[in-house]
């Protein structure tokens, strides 16, 4: 009798289990607000439905940059990228930042003290971080440090998988 109950308990706790699961990755996620106010380099805006974006993006670029992950540490290649060229956003190829603001801060994952222009990215609070994101497309890049070198004192901390680099010739 007292086996049955728990046999009872473990299904029905089963059931429940595979309905959250299935409604929590059936339900869209909604698309990310920006701040009012927000401007991006000419006005350029690129907006997908979740859908959309899965189908254009790998599932490391989707976890970044749609659902706010973290790249594991030393995990990507521009980290050592020091060629001249300009870093883009990998989902909507925005132009995010110069080579020569890059500076290597031993954290493991690729920094630079500026963006390309001031509204290239906007930031937003993250609990007690500074999140960074694109302004054209609101895809999650990484957060923004005061602890970054001069002339701005500022260390944006990226991840390289929302990161695309394009080589300029010297
Ligand atoms: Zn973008």
């Amino acid at each position: 009798m007292q086996q049955n109950r728990i046999f009872i308990l473990i299904g029905v706790l089963l059931i429940v289990g595979l309905w959250l699961y299935g409604t929590y990755i059936a339900s869209p996620r909604p698309p990310h607000k920006r701040p009012s106010g927000t401007t991006s380099p000419d006005n350029r805006r690129v907006e997908k439905t979740d859908a959309e974006w899965k189908e254009i993006l790998t599932r490391s670029q989707y976890n970044i940059t749609r659902e706010q992950g973290t790249e594991w540490a030393n995990s990507s290649e521009l980290n050592h990228e020091l060629r001249r060229g300009i870093f883009s956003c990998v989902s909507c190829h925005n132009p995010l930042f110069r080579s020569d603001t890059k500076f290597d801060s031993h954290t493991g994952w690729p920094s630079f003290y500026a963006p390309i222009v001031p509204n290239a990215i906007y930031t937003e609070s993250d609990g007690s971080r500074t999140e960074v994101r694109c302004s054209v497309c609101d895809a999650h890049l990484g957060h923004v440090f005061n602890d970054g070198p001069e002339p701005t004192g500022l260390r944006y901390c990226m991840n390289g998988v929302a990161l695309a680099f394009t080589q300029e010739k010297p």
